[in-house]
C-alpha cells in the first residue's frame, strides 16, 4: 500500500514537483544555471519579501541552523536560547558546540513562547550577542509569534536575531526584513513541499556585515564564502548544488506563492481540529493563537496514542509519534500540502475509525469496509 505521508516532513510531492526534479541535468558553472538561479532566488524574494538572496545548501535543515551556529556563535558570543520543544533544544545545541555561552530559557511545550518572557530575558541578560528562536516548534505544534517577539525586544542595542524557521516557511508569513530577524533557516522538505535535501538560510545586512568580521569554524558553510558566489550578477555555487532538487523546489514555491496558500494551510489546521476534537481528540495546544497551521498536535485523554498511529499505519496513513519527553503522549499530523475538503474528510474518516476503541466503539462503517477492503471475514 502507498503511504499517505502526514509526517511533519517530508511531505507528499505533486507531480508538478516530480517532473521537475526529473529534468534534464543543466550544468552548474553555465549561464543557463545562472539565469534559473536568479529566477529561483527571485521566487524565494517574494515568499520573504526581501530583496535579499538566499544561500541553498545541500543539506537537511539541520545543516542550515549548524551554519548559523558556524557564522555567528563561538567562545567569544553569549547567546540567549528560548525553547519550547525539542527542536528549540536542538538549535541550543548546535549553538552551544562551538563554544558559545548560553543563557536558556525554557517554555512548558504546547505553550508558545511570549514576547515579554523574551524581552525580560534581553533585558535581564545585556550585552548577549544572538538571540535563538523557533518559529514552529514542531514538536508540539507551536507557532511562535516571532514579530510580535522581536517588536517587544528592549529598544537600543540588541542581540542579533536567529530564527529556526525549518518547519514554517512556506506555511505561514514569514518576513524576515520586515520584522528584524537577522539570519533566518530553513529547509525543503515541508512548507516548502520539496524533497529533503536543501538547507537554506537568509541573513539580513546587519548580520551578513557581522558575519564579514568573524571567522566562520566551517568551510562549507561559511556564509561569506557563499555570499562571494551568490551574490554575483551571474551567480553560480562555491561547490556542486543539486540541481535537480533546486528544479523541485522551483516548481514547488508556484504553488506557495499561490494567492490565498497561507489561509489555506490554517483553514486545513482549523477543520482537521474540529473533526479530531469532535472525535475526543485534544489540541495539545490549547491557546489557540499560538497552534500551527503545518502540523497538529493531538492528545488522546484516556486513551493509547500509539494504538492511533498504528492502525492508521495499517490503512495507509503515516503520521508522527510524540519525541523526547512526549514520545508516546501525542500524535502529530501535518497538512503542509494541498489538502482540501477531500484530503480532511479522508483523514478525518480513517481518524474515525481508527480511534473506535477510544470510543469503546465495537465497529463503526468506516473500520467495517476497511476490514472488507483488507480481505478479512467481518462479523456483524
Ligand atoms: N528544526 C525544526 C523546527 C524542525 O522541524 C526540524 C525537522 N523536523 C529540524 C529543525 C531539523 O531539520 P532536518 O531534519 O531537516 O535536519
Amino acid at each position: 500500500m502507498n503511504e499517505y505521508l502526514l509526517t511533519p516532513g517530508p511531505v507528499p510531492t505533486t507531480r508538478d514537483v516530480s517532473l521537475a526534479e526529473a529534468r534534464e541535468l543543466i550544468g552548474h558553472r553555465g549561464a543557463v544555471f545562472s539565469e534559473f538561479f536568479l529566477n529561483l532566488e527571485e521566487k524565494l524574494s517574494k515568499l520573504l519579501r526581501s530583496e535579499g538572496r538566499t544561500v541553498i545548501f545541500p543539506s537537511s535543515g539541520t545543516g542550515a541552523l549548524e551554519s548559523l551556529a558556524a557564522n555567528f556563535t563561538g567562545p567569544d558570543t553569549k547567546v540567549i536560547s528560548v525553547s519550547c520543544g525539542v527542536f528549540g533544544d536542538r538549535f541550543r545545541e548546535i549553538t552551544a558546540q562551538t563554544g558559545a555561552r548560553m543563557i536558556n530559557i525554557d517554555v512548558e511545550p504546547g505553550s508558545g513562547v511570549r514576547p515579554e518572557t523574551v524581552s525580560r530575558a534581553v533585558f535581564e541578560h545585556p550585552g548577549a550577542d544572538v538571540l535563538l528562536l523557533t518559529q514552529n516548534e514542531t514538536s508540539t505544534g507551536v507557532l511562535n509569534p516571532i514579530d510580535e517577539i522581536i517588536a517587544a525586544l528592549p529598544k537600543g542595542e540588541r542581540p542579533l536575531v536567529l530564527v529556526d524557521g525549518v518547519s514554517s516557511v512556506g506555511a505561514a508569513p514569514c518576513y524576515p526584513e520586515e520584522w528584524g530577524i537577522d539570519g533566518l533557516a530553513t529547509a525543503s522538505q515541508k512548507g516548502l513541499l520539496t524533497p529533503p535535501g536543501l538547507g537554506l538560510v537568509w541573513l539580513s545586512e546587519r548580520a551578513w556585515d557581522v558575519a564579514a568580521g568573524r571567522k566562520c569554524c566551517s568551510y562549507y558553510f561559511d556564509l561569506v564564502r557563499q555570499r562571494k558566489y551568490i551574490f554575483k550578477d551571474r551567480p553560480e555555487n562555491p561547490y556542486t548544488p543539486p540541481v535537480s532538487l533546486y528544479f523541485a523546489l522551483d516548481a514547488a514555491l508556484n504553488s506557495v506563492l499561490a494567492d490565498g496558500w497561507f489561509e489555506g494551510r490554517r483553514r486545513a489546521a482549523d477543520a482537521l481540529t474540529a473533526g479530531a476534537e469532535a472525535l475526543g481528540f485534544k489540541h495539545f495546544v490549547s491557546d489557540k493563537k499560538f497552534r500551527s497551521p503545518g502540523v497538529t498536535a493531538l492528545t488522546a485523554p484516556g486513551g493509547d496514542i500509539q494504538a492511533v498511529i498504528k492502525s492508521l499505519r495499517e490503512m495507509g496513513l503515516e503520521t508522527a509519534g510524540g519525541q523526547g519527553s512526549l514520545k508516546g503522549k501525542l500524535m502529530r499530523i501535518a497538512h503542509y500540502h494541498d489538502v482540501r475538503w477531500p484530503e480532511i474528510s479522508l483523514i478525518l474518516g480513517s481518524l474515525f475509525a481508527a480511534s473506535a476503541p477510544l470510543r469503546n466503539e465495537r465497529e463503526n462503517f468506516i473500520a467495517s469496509a476497511f476490514a472488507v477492503w483488507e480481505g478479512e471475514r467481518h462479523e456483524r
